[in-house]
């Protein structure tokens, strides 16, 4: 009998345990039954060669029609030629300097060949294929594998080809017991689930398609599940720390605030707003991540929450990624607050307050203000980098940290935070992010957080139509690009162009292909060319800081109808007379990033016009990326259609395998109902029972990922 956490060179031999921990790290029968098949054949599949692709790993059962051996011309070796059919199709193989095959590679005899079908001379080949023949021998087990209606087809590494992973899963379920499922029965029956035993079998060896399919459901269940017990008592920890309350105050900051709006919230706005707010008056710290692209009105929904601490007596900071950008913040701040932000200053509002930055490049004396104001209290909004939290920076009562931009702020730093309020308490936690992403992911990535959503723009934006310009089908398309560019200067708006690349870099070595378009070449071709007589300037992260300025000014006065530009424009860049932008070489940009620049395009009253000017060709994946720019406007479905896209190609890079990772079943695209249900089940286990103890097969799966995490960054560091 076999356990799962058994070694396997008593099963399997030693021999093979060596060649599959070599192979694909691979040492327990936990290990191998996880490694789960790549995909399953019908019976009869596998033996079709007309179906086979360049450059996938290929299994064919088929036939040695031919075999021959000649010398190579140029070098000292041989070649042995193999031409294999399956009765209707002929596939080449080639064995180079392993003329000793010969021997057993005979005429007639039949066999499994795998390998990566390359092309030569315009034809299909397998190039120093993996085989099994069927000889007398191993006839049975082969044809054994092949009885089954449904084949799994395993990830495969050099030396361990399916069909020995196969045997080797088959030995190893012959005698696999599995002990007390980790998932309690009251679990599996609420929610349809089968026994992790009959699961490993079903996603190995399944009867039929049906069994197949509750396998899976099963063993997706329990990956989701591990993830989402981690977050419940992530934020079970973080919630059930004190924290101050800071109910809203009639008459107060926020009010005035708002009385001094210039603008109505939007219905979002309005609604987290109110979330926000509540979480607040409790005495459990809020975890929050507030999402929504740049300019869908983050800032005054931030601001709003830290003028309602403020009206508590209490203190709020808001942190960014680099002193530019803290520096930026509170520019901002100070501009919506006006005389509601100037306490100590004259002319100031009655109940004021006061903006204070604080960053490490600041002068001594400067410094030594900000830290006293910060201690004090006077300040009742402190605005820096990461480093204010890191640091031993004193608070004299911190209620709210902000947090700008998540992604280089970890699990880690939040957590470090924690500690910063007065009197042991947590301060309130909300953490914005401008990169939209999908519900399932933000609910895995980001799982420690509650999540709240910006979806709609604020008023006074412009629709921007984009569409892909596909020059080598179209070519005329990119003239007529041109022409479009024109038209609008001709209207008195202005036009971006935006190159992958500067121009003055050194050549790049190996590559063959054509290097982007860049702005030094570009920009004079434009003046040129295309659009001549026009008022061409370029701009460059690597310019004069005070170059760029004017650049940026006359394009501002619009004395430049046309910026050839990198991507400097992809952020801060507001002139609302800009309506049209060329993207050369398109396909160089990710999705998120063409999302961004195009939003330079939509700031006016007109409608903005985005070409996307690829060489991509039809059916590609990078040209689908850009047909799912040109389908929506709406950064969240487009994040998910990304996201989708990149799975695709997760697929088809996924030949070389046998890495670890928690997630192998669960797709955070399509498995949306599981992980939600996951999520809802997850929390209400871990507020009855935070430790698991009366859950101790959760408790090991729980376990099993964080020992896999932590092996994965040790690995990593
Ligand atoms: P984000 O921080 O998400 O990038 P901001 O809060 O800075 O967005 O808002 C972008 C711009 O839109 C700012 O000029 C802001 O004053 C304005 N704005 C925000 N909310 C609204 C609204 N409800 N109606 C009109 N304008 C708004
Ligand atoms: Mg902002």
């Amino acid at each position: 009998m076999a356990e799962l956490q058994d070694k396997l060179p008593l099963l399997l031999g030693a021999k093979t345990a060596k060649a599959l921990a070599g192979a694909l790290g691979i040492e327990t029968v936990s290990d191998l039954l996880r490694h789960y098949p790549r995909r399953y054949a019908e019976r009869g599949e596998l033996t079709d060669i007309a179906g086979l692709e360049l450059g996938e790993h290929a299994t064919v059962l088929a036939r040695i029609e031919k075999i021959s051996k000649r010398r190579m011309k140029s070098r000292n070796g041989t070649i042995l030629d193999m031409v294999i059919t399956d009765g209707r199709r002929r596939l080449a193989c080639a064995f180079f300097n392993q003329a000793w095959r010969e021997k057993e590679l005979a005429q007639g005899k039949t066999g499994l060949f795998a390998g990566k079908v390359t092309a030569f001379r315009d034809t299909l080949q397998l190039a120093n294929p993996e085989y099994e023949l069927l000889d007398a021998e191993r006839e049975a087990e082969a044809v054994d594998n092949f009885l089954a209606e449904i084949i799994p087809v395993y990830p495969a590494a050099q030396g361990m080809p399916t069909w020995s992973i196969a045997k080797c899963v088959r030995q190893v379920l012959d005698v696999l017991e599995v002990g007390d499922d980790p998932m309690p029965e009251e679990l599996r029956t609420r929610h349809h689930l089968i026994g992790l035993e009959r699961a490993l079998r079903g996603i190995h060896r399944p009867e039929d398609w049906a069994h197949l399919e509750t396998a899976r459901h099963r063993l997706k269940w329990d990956e989701a599940m591990a993830v989402q017990l981690i977050f419940a008592q992530r934020r079970h920890s973080a919630v059930s720390r004190p924290a101050k309350a800071s109910p809203h105050h009639d008459g107060g900051i926020l009010d005035a605030f708002d009385k001094r709006l210039p603008f109505d919230l939007t219905a979002g706005q309005r609604a987290i707003g109110e979330e926000i707010a509540t979480d607040l008056s409790s005495g459990h710290p809020m975890n929050r991540l507030l999402q929504g692209e740049v300019g869908s009105g983050k800032t005054v929904v931030a601001l709003r929450a830290m003028l309602q601490v403020v009206d508590s007596g209490r203190q709020a900071a808001m942190l960014a990624p680099t002193e530019v950008l803290a520096a930026q913040h509170a520019r901002s701040l100070r501009e919506m607050l006006g005389e509601l932000g100037m306490a100590g200053e004259l002319g100031a509002a009655e109940n004021a307050t006061r903006v204070t930055l604080l960053t490490g490049s600041m002068g001594a004396k400067e410094r030594k203000k900000a830290l006293l104001d910060t201690v004090s209290g006077e300040a009742g909004i402190v605005v820096g980098t990461h480093a204010l939290i890191q640091d031993t920076v004193q608070f004299h009562d911190l209620g709210l940290a902000v947090v700008d931009e998540q992604h280089r702020f970890g699990v880690e730093q939040r957590d470090a935070l924690r500690s910063r309020g007065a009197d042991s308490t947590s301060p309130h936690v909300l953490v914005m992010t401008a990169t939209p992403i999908p519900r399932t992911v933000a609910m895995t990535v980001y799982g420690d957080l509650e999540t709240s959503a910006l979806r709609e723009m604020p008023v006074g934006r412009s629709p921007i139509k984009t569409s892909v310009v596909p020059v080598t089908e179209k070519p005329a398309w990119f003239d007529r690009a041109w022409e479009r560019v024109r038209e609008e200067v001709g209207k008195g708006h202005q036009a971006y162009v935006v190159c992958p690349r500067i121009g003055d870099e050194p050549p790049s070595d190996k590559s063959d292909k054509r290097p982007p378009l860049a702005v030094l070449d570009v920009a004079p071709d434009l003046a040129n060319g295309a659009l001549k007589g026009l008022k061409i300037a370029a701009l460059h992260g690597r310019m004069p800081a005070d170059e760029k300025d004017a650049v940026m000014r006359a394009f501002g006065a619009g004395q430049i109808e046309v910026l050839v530009a990198t991507t400097v424009v992809e952020v801060g860049v507001n002139v609302p007379n800009a309506t049209a932008m060329v993207i050369l070489d398109a396909d160089r940009f990710g999705v998120s990033q063409l999302h961004q620049l195009r939003g330079r395009v939509g700031r006016g009253s007109v409608p903005g016009l985005c070409l996307l000017v690829t060489e991509a060709l039809d059916g590609t994946f990078t040209r689908e990326r850009l047909t799912a720019v040109e389908s929506t406007t709406d950064g969240f479905e487009l994040s998910r259609l990304d996201l989708e896209l990149r799975r695709e190609g997760d697929i088809l890079g996924a030949a070389q395998s046998g890495k670890r990772s928690g997630l192998k079943l669960l797709s955070l695209l399509r498995d949306e109902g599981v992980i939600t249900e996951a999520r809802t089940q997850a929390q209400e286990i871990v507020v009855a029972d935070p430790a698991l103890v009366s859950h101790p097969g959760l408790a090991q799966m729980v376990s099993d990922v964080v020992d896999l995490e932590r092996a994965e960054f040790l690995e990593k560091s």
